[in-house]
């Protein structure tokens, strides 16, 4: 049985697969053993999974789910939850998935198979991946170290690969194509054959260096009717066909990358892939525009720009609530801690999210006193929306990034209490325990002057980016509370856009009588 679970995640022969698990689940049966005809069934709907069928592999999965929590058979427990992860996790649903994924880890013990742990592990890796978390790639050498130690080499080329792939879409270019490197090189050593995912990930990975004609070349052999139609799964193929699109309309030819898309995009309706539907939305934006009818590409870009922000901002809130809840359910454990940790950070820059300020600033704003005010500056890029529309949603992340990044470094400036979190969007906070205003004024006008000269060139060309920044201080001269100290933060942020931008406002800056106090 382990044989089989450990086998059917990689085994290309899924018929031979199904055959086998449909064995064993009678076999099982006769025997009067549930608990191994439970386990055997799973492997059958993880086929039925991979061959497209999401529907009916997550059904199974929690209907072996239910018995298992009610039998406490932990181990089944944790195979049902990692199944389940892998078809949320196909329809889009990344907070879903990652729930799963962190529960199919949580439930194993300690004496279950290393390859067991590593297939659990790498899941959750890329639930946290395919968020654009860049935690992921710790996990994925946590993971490799396991893999390497066993040999097993159908496994490292999964974590590579998927490593790569993820390092990628989070703009990790770098640590991409070493992933992509040691990739080929195991597949030269162990002779492999390349599947289409790979395929995929090394054009993926070579376009995201700007290096086309290579992507173009490395995409090749996955144009093959053959090898498309053997995709198993709806996933990989729409996957492959959307960085086909990308590198052909990159290099300017229009037509093939029009025909990609158009069966990428027949492929998520079939498969019910929203995500990748999303992402192919926008692909389809950026080809109008490329053919040059504006007016169609900007209004799909707004479309589904904003479709893709919603389904991210809900992903991102539903898992944070979902990985509190956990933490507050199980005894505090070393695991349960860094996902709690992970609920209080935000996916995209790291940076601390709201949730953690809305637990930390009542607390700290309770300790400040005369003697020991604290400072705020509310932080808010400039025409972002010309960033993203001009330049790319990635594009924009990636700014969002840098400035978190700056933002850091400044707050680590100031003491060791200070931090910085990100409010939403493009907002951001910097917390300054133990500062006053002046002090405060001075730092944030640090932070002002070096993002907005910083060089930002080589991401977004000729447009500037700038911020504008409203400062505020408890007691002043009465104690504030988290509203009131936001509330007046955000006034002078407003005056700050409303004055000309890339400027900071604070108490004293005399600009209009909003803003005093
Ligand atoms: P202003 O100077 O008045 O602040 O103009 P603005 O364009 O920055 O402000 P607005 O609030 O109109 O637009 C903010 C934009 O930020 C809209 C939204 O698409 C974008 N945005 C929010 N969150 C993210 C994100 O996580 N990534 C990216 N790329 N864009 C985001
Ligand atoms: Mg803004
Ligand atoms: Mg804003």
């Amino acid at each position: 049985m382990g044989g089989l679970e450990a086998l059917s995640r990689f085994d290309t022969d899924l018929d031979g697969v199904a055959a086998s698990a449909e064995g064993a689940a009678t076999a099982a049966r006769e025997l009067g053993l549930v608990d191994l005809a439970l386990r055997a069934d799973l492997v059958g709907a993880d086929v039925r999974r991979r061959r497209g069928h999401l529907a009916d592999a997550g059904s199974t999965a929690q209907a072996v789910q239910r018995w298992a929590v009610e039998h406490q058979a932990r181990f089944l427990q944790a195979r049902a939850h990692h199944l389940m992860a892998a078809v949320f996790q196909e329809l889009g649903d990344l907070s879903q998935a990652l729930e799963h994924a962190v529960h199919s880890v949580d439930l194993l013990d300690d004496e279950v198979p290393v390859t067991v742990r590593i297939d659990h592990r790498k899941r959750l890796a890329d639930c946290l991946g395919l968020q654009g978390d860049t935690g992921a790639q710790d996990r994925y050498a946590e993971v490799l170290v396991l893999a390497e130690r066993l040999g097993d080499v159908t496994r490292l080329s999964q974590i590579l690969n998927n490593s790569a792939y993820t390092a990628s879409l989070a703009g990790l270019h770098d640590t991409a194509q070493a992933a992509v490197v040691r990739l080929q090189e195991l597949a030269v050593e162990h002779d492999l054959p390349t599947d289409l995912a790979t395929t995929d990930t090394i054009g993926r990975v070579l376009m995201g260096l700007g290096r086309l004609d290579e992507a173009e070349e490395a995409l090749r052999p996955g144009l093959d009717p053959d090898v498309l139609a053997r995709s198993p799964d709806g996933d990989a193929g729409a996957d492959f066909l959307l960085t086909h699109a990308e590198v052909q309309r990159a290099r300017g030819r229009l037509e093939e990358a029009r025909s990609s898309l158009e069966e990428c995009i027949r492929r998520c309706e079939a498969h019910g892939l929203t995500s990748i539907r999303i992402r192919a939305r926008r692909e389809e934006a950026a080809l109008h525009a490329d053919a040059g009818d504006f007016q169609a590409a900007y209004a799909e870009h707004v479309r589904y720009a904003d479709a893709a922000l919603a389904l991210q901002s809900e992903q991102r809130d539903v898992r944070a609530r979902t990985l509190q809840a956990m933490y507050e359910a199980t005894e505090a454990r070393q695991q349960s801690r860094r996902y709690r940790e992970l609920s209080l950070r935000d996916a995209l820059t790291g940076l601390h999210n709201r949730r953690h300020l809305d637990e930390q600033l009542p607390r700290l704003l309770a300790s400040a006193s005369p003697g020991r005010p604290l400072s705020v500056g509310l932080v808010d890029l400039d025409h972002f929306k010309r960033i993203n529309d001009t330049c790319s949603h990635e594009v924009g992340d990636e700014v969002l990034r840098q400035v978190a990044r700056v933002l850091e470094a400044v707050a680590s400036t100031v003491g060791e209490d200070a931090f910085a979190a990100r409010m939403g969007g493009e907002e951001f906070l910097l917390v300054m325990p133990g500062t006053g205003i002046d002090h405060a004024t001075a730092v944030l006008e640090q932070l002002r002057h070096g993002i907005a000269h910083k060089r930002w060139d080589h991401l977004v060309g000729a447009l500037p980016v700038t911020v504008s920044i409203g400062a505020a201080v408890s007691p002043n001269p009465l104690p504030l509370d988290t509203p009131e100290l936001l509330g007046r933060a955000d006034a002078r942020l407003y005056e700050a856009k409303r004055t000309g931008r890339d400027r900071v406002v604070g108490p004293q800056t005399a600009l209009s009588p909003r803003a005093t106090g």
